[in-house]
């Protein structure tokens, strides 16, 4: 009776679960997407305590309460320009618990839990399993925290012979893992189980390590579905069909998300795995030729005044300064007028995927006019005026025209087709990726230099007179 119940509860739990990916796959429904995970996760957590009896219910009890007020103070303190590494932080979690809990159940089987023969091989390999892709999750993670925190460089680490150090590591680890299976001890057992743990940890963080600073969006996608898979091993090892949907779900869409990240960079996804993308050196591609045109917020207000069709497009200078409201009242006052004002966003613009449209949805830029980087592209060579907001690496015609380049073969937003662009950032430093931009010595290019936020605050004040 009781697993009956708690089986529908956990189905119920699966159903909200994918109701809320579904629901977070778009701005306008990504709250009641949350709302539905919220509440699956609440069920999935009150049945698993109910099914165990309440086992073990104070100290539970005093975790999760650590657990409550750890993620209440983060979510109320993280700007949203460290979420990336906020995410690369909780799927470590997500690789530590993995190994912890894989490694606590070959150590102390839950009672009644031991298992014979075959099916104790299945458990073991379950285990092994689990182990191996917690142990890759966590210190890459850790590694990819490191690097979007800006602790050590984006650049990639490449170690002499680094790819068959990776496949050293990886047969080391099938090899230790014939030795687990076939321990005639529980000593041999978990001597082979930790030292396998520590070349996983290692392979994890060479992996993040060599892959190059234009790739993070893949790497914080491709960790995201790690630790799925490293929550589905988890469900088999204890049985839990509910962690199993739950990992498989998060699992194949960081899969899927991977993927479309990879076809936004124009990369194959195994050439980034391996680290060979960003690895080109900026003196291979071609000198920047052309000279600077600075230009006032009068001008810019001008120049917007008298457009027919303006294009905005944000990145990460956006996010940091903040700048989305004031672009937004911009965006109103424009069109008041009788400019047709879009937005062009690039799959990779910001630190996150979804990044700018987040960002846009909070400032109630209406959705039907932010647009994909394919649904505008075409459409530059017909504006009148780009106005680029803190963006950098995402309108580089660098990557379509230097094959020098550590982005070449990145699809990228071709601003430089529409008759002005104008580019608000503070300086004329280089963006994720490292690298210079020959977009900024264009000769339709005018550098609205200064803190976006002040300089889209004065630019509205200007369109206001
Ligand atoms: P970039 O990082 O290329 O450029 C951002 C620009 O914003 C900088 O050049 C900086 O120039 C400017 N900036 C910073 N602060 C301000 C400010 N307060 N006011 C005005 N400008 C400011 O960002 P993009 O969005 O163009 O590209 C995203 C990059 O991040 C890509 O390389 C992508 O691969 C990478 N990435 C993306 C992830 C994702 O999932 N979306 C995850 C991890 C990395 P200055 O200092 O001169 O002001």
């Amino acid at each position: 009776m009781q697993t009956g119940i708690g089986s529908i509860a956990y189905l119920a739990a699966s159903v909200l679960f994918i109701l809320s990916l579904r629901g977070l796959s778009h701005p306008s429904t990504a709250r009641r997407g949350n709302l539905y995970g919220v509440a699956g996760m609440a069920i999935a957590i009150v049945t698993t305590l109910w099914l165990n009896g309440g086992a073990a219910l104070p100290v539970v009890a005093v975790l999760m309460a650590i657990g409550i007020a750890g993620g209440a103070i983060l979510a109320r303190r993280v700007e949203m320009t460290q979420m990336p590494q906020l995410v690369a932080a909780l799927h470590s979690f997500v690789g530590l618990a993995a190994v912890l809990v894989a490694i606590a159940s070959y150590l102390s089987p839950a009672a009644g839990a031991e298992a014979e023969g075959v099916a104790q091989s299945v458990h073991n390999v379950e285990i092994y399993l689990g182990v191996f892709i917690g142990a890759v999750t966590f210190t890459g993670s850790i590694a990819a925290f490191l690097k979007l925190q800006g602790v050590i460089g984006g650049k990639p680490l490449l170690l002499p012979m680094r790819h068959t150090l990776n496949l050293v590591g990886v047969f080391a680890c099938v090899a230790l893992g014939y030795v687990f299976l076939t321990a005639p001890d529980a000593d041999v057992g978990i001597s082979s189980l930790l030292t396998m743990t520590a070349i996983a940890a290692l392979i994890g963080v060479h992996l993040v390590m060599a892959i190059g600073g234009a790739d993070m969006p893949v790497v914080v996608s491709m960790l995201n579905s790690y630790s799925g898979w490293a929550a589905a091993a988890t469900g088999f090892m204890l049985n839990n069909d509910l962690l199993i949907v739950t990992g498989a779900l998060v699992g194949s869409s960081g899969a899927i998300l991977s993927y479309i990240m990879c076809r936004a960079m124009n990369r194959k996804f195994l050439a980034v795995i391996l680290g060979g993308f960003g690895t080109a050196t900026s003196t291979a591609s071609k000198a920047i030729e052309g000279e600077i045109a600075p230009v006032t917020v009068d001008e810019v207000g001008s120049l917007l005044r008298d457009a027919s069709e303006v294009v905005i497009v944000p990145g990460y200078g956006m996010a940091v300064a903040q700048a989305q409201a004031t672009i937004s009242e911009i965006t109103k006052k424009l069109r008041s007028k009788g400019v047709n004002v879009r937005f062009g966003i690039h799959p990779v613009a910001g630190r996150l995927p979804g990044h700018m449209n987040v960002l846009l949805a909070e400032a109630k830029v209406p959705y039907d006019i932010v647009l994909e980087m394919d649904e505008i592209n075409d459409d530059f060579s017909n504006t009148d005026v780009v106005l680029v907001i803190g963006a950098n690496d995402i309108v580089n015609p660098g990557a379509l025209e230097d094959p020098g380049s550590p982005i070449a073969g990145m699809p990228v937003l071709e601003v430089w087709k529409a008759r002005t662009v104008v580019v608000s950032k503070r300086s004329m430093a280089a963006g994720y990726a490292g690298v210079d931009n020959p977009l900024f010595y264009k000769e339709n290019t005018r550098m609205l230099f200064g803190d976006a936020k002040g300089s889209v605050d004065a630019l509205l004040g200007h369109l206001g007179a």
